[in-house]
């Protein structure tokens, strides 16, 4: 018998058990998934308690993704790579984490019509989403990649970690936003500029008319569904896509993991999909 759980503070808003009931019910298979509590500095004592109460896989969000990378028994290279695991897994007694949300991002990317393969990429942020996000997006092939952060010194710091020498750092003034913009054909958000709950906002939108024509741009936020800069580059005739699809693909590769076996990730996906309608 398995049991799974999505673990953070706050999670009891957390989407995944919805997610996951309807790709379980899809497969037949009644394993409980539930949202469950931990705060920062209670990893320890939930890991114990989890072994011990049958949990034998989990997902994690806010605060514990970089936490639990020392905890952990074993590292998959996805996790290993961004310093994150958004995903753990109970094997044999020993507990495995691994991080879905690049690859996730990717599939999303592929999806939504914007597969980075051959495209120069310019980034936006440089926090957790985005070192998940950049490793997944060189191993999708995508050309040059633009890290742009407000801290410069984080941006560099996950250029660095990489060997593919695709990657660049940059700032987030306007006009080096829209220089790079000018040489990109996908732009990708991976701040929470924009966010429902953040008062921040961009302060200036210019980049988006540095983008060539036919660009894609990505946002991972999905609260709300169509932030501004969604509704800017649609206006602009850009495609434009929330995180949704991020959120379901991330979820559909976790399954995987928990079951320990390939899904029909389509039907995973669909059925995941359908709960957010
Ligand atoms: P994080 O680690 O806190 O990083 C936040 C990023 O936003 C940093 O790059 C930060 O820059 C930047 N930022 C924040 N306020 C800013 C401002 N006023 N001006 C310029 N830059 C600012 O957060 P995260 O975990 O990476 O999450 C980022 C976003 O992705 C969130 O909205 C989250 O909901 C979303 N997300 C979506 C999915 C999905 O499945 N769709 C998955 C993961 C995350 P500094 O480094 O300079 O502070």
């Amino acid at each position: 018998m398995s049991a799974f759980q999505v673990i953070g503070d706050p999670v009891l808003h957390s989407k995944s058990p919805i997610l996951h009931r309807a790709m379980l019910d899809e497969l037949g298979l009644d394993y409980p998934y539930t949202a469950h509590v931990v705060k920062k500095g209670e990893l320890p004592a939930y890991l114990a308690w989890a072994e011990d109460n049958g949990i034998t896989g989990f997902n994690a969000t806010m605060p514990h993704k970089e936490d639990l990378i020392p905890l952990l028994d074993g590292l998959d290279d996805s996790a290993a790579r961004c310093g994150a695991a958004n995903t753990v897994a109970l094997r044999d007694g020993k507990w495995l984490g691994f991080n879905t949300d690049g690859l996730g991002c990717l599939e999303a990317l592929k999806e939504a019509g914007m597969d980075p393969a051959g495209k120069t990429v310019l980034v936006l942020g440089a926090g957790g989403a985005a070192k998940a996000v950049v490793p997944a997006l060189v191993s999708g092939g995508a050309g040059r990649i633009f890290v742009a952060n407000r801290s410069f010194p984080r941006a560099a710091a996950l250029c660095v970690r990489d060997e593919s020498h695709r990657l660049t750092p940059a700032g987030f003034d306007p006009d080096t936003l829209a220089s790079l913009a000018a040489q990109s054909r996908l732009l990708v958000n991976c701040t929470s500029l924009g966010m429902e709950g953040t008062p921040s906002q961009f302060g200036d939108f210019s980049f988006l008319d540095a983008l060539p024509g036919g660009a894609g741009v990505f946002d991972l936020i999905y609260h709300p569904a169509e932030t501004e800069l969604l509704r800017r580059a649609r206006a602009r005739g850009l495609n434009a896509s929330n995180g949704l699809g991020m959120l379901v693909w991330q979820a559909v590769l976790a399954l995987e993991i928990f079951l320990n076996r390939p899904l029909d990730r389509s039907e995973m996906a669909a059925a995941a999909r359908a709960t957010l309608d």
